[in-house]
């Protein structure tokens, strides 16, 4: 068998991210007044993205941007509402809503029964572990690190070193890192010296980053983990 044990990444990638960072914006930005949240949806998106981009260059931790993304939009934009309570409103939005992409329960139950199964995610530790505990993630992996609680993050050698050490230091050959981010999961599990595996369902053009296996549905891990 060629992989024995999986790490995984979870927004994008088993949740379906888009669809929860959406409906927890929407809730947002309501409670914070605007007339039309979708106004401040491109100035948002912009300002999270950089500062995602600070987490994944160990700049600041995912806690930092907690409340940071909304001061910042409330700075460049007409809203007149309190960061830190527009923080905990997307936090609490975020862990109520998203759901799995369809089939994501199926593929972890059958994985779950030939090999160790970690989650590794790149998040907040309040959002991440309401998430888990609603869709019921918990009983398929062995190990969740979030960076939100352990303050290290992906693409880093760090959140890699607390993985494998909280698995029993599993063989790095027999290691599979499976994610949609090229940037933190792919070059993150390149870089530690761990097979990589893109999920590219939702993600468009080429990668140029050298990864071992890319599939577009979940269910094409099972022949690449057991080798069939
Ligand atoms: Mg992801």
């Amino acid at each position: 068998m060629p992989y024995t044990t999986l790490l995984f990444d979870l927004d994008h990638t088993l949740i379906d991210g888009h669809a929860s960072e959406a409906a927890a914006f929407d809730y947002t930005l309501t409670r914070a007044g605007a007339q039309d949240p979708s106004d401040y949806l491109a100035p948002y998106r912009e300002i999270n993205s950089e500062l995602w981009a600070a987490v994944e260059r160990g700049e600041i931790t995912p806690n930092d941007l907690r409340s940071e993304r909304f001061a910042q939009l409330i700075a460049a934009t007409d809203l007149e509402a309190d960061p830190d309570t527009m923080g905990d409103d997307y936090v609490h939005g975020m862990g109520a809503n998203g759901d799995l992409y369809p089939g994501t329960i199926e593929t972890l139950d059958a994985l779950a029964d030939i090999a160790d199964l970690a989650l590794v995610t790149n998040g907040i530790g309040d959002v991440q572990r309401a998430r888990i505990a609603r869709l019921g993630l918990d009983k398929y992996f062995d190990v969740i690190v979030i960076s939100g609680e352990v303050g290290v993050a992906k693409p880093g050698p760090e959140i890699f070193d607390l993985t494998f050490e909280a698995l029993g230091q599993p063989d790095k050959g027999t290691t599979l890192m499976i994610g949609d981010s090229l940037s933190s999961d792919m070059a993150g599990g390149i870089a530690y010296g761990i097979a990589t595996c893109w999920y590219a369902a939702h993600s468009t053009g080429m990668t140029v980053v050298p990864v071992d296996h890319t599939i577009t549905e979940l269910d094409e891990l099972l022949p690449i983990v057991s080798g069939a």
